[in-house]
């Protein structure tokens, strides 16, 4: 089986999907073999990795929304 590889643009792009078990499989292992060899977007996915946890953690004190906002933010200074 041979899988295509994706560049960053793509791996940031499907990052999200991939995080929530929305890609094929294919595009998965892509994904997870880029992760494995690209420091930043490793650093990408672990941040939208927290995201998911602190979504699920903060309802209490944040909304949703200022939590995205938050992180995206940091996602964009890492740019
Ligand atoms: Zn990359």
């Amino acid at each position: 089986m041979t899988i295509e590889p994706i560049d960053c643009e793509e791996c940031q792009e499907q990052v999200h999907e991939y995080l929530q078990r929305e890609v094929s499989e294919d595009l998965a292992v892509a994904i997870t073999a880029h992760i494995a060899n690209c420091d930043h977007c490793e650093e990408i996915y672990n941040t939208e990795d927290q995201l998911n946890q602190v979504i699920k953690n903060a309802c209490q004190v944040e909304t949703p929304e200022q939590v995205i906002a938050r992180i995206r933010q940091h996602i964009a200074e890492l740019g």
